[in-house]
């Protein structure tokens, strides 16, 4: 890979990506490529809290960092009260 496209690369991951995963429990949002979703952390980097990169019904990737449910089977993927009722833990 050439020095440019490295850094094409670089600069990609720090600002932006197709698609987008989401902190279960305070909300902290990172968006990602394809070929990066590897590199995801397993939990929130913010409150260390889990990390949901895909619908746990399905496996179907989210490109919304607003998506409340699925784009693909509709399932639920996240609380809409983020911030209020209880949440489960992720124990890791
Ligand atoms: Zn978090
Ligand atoms: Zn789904």
């Amino acid at each position: 890979m050439s020095k440019a496209s490295e850094w094409l690369r670089e600069e990609r991951r720090k600002t932006l990506g197709d698609w987008v995963a989401f902190c279960m429990k305070c909300g902290f949002v990172q968006r990602y490529f394809e070929q990066f979703e590897d590199e995801l952390p397993g939990k929130c980097p913010q409150c260390g809290g889990e990390f949901r990169a895909r619908c746990p019904a399905c496996g179907a990737r989210f490109s919304s960092a607003f998506a409340v449910h699925c784009e693909a089977c509709g399932g639920e993927l996240r609380p809409r009260e983020q911030f209020g009722g209880p949440i489960r833990r992720a124990g890791k």
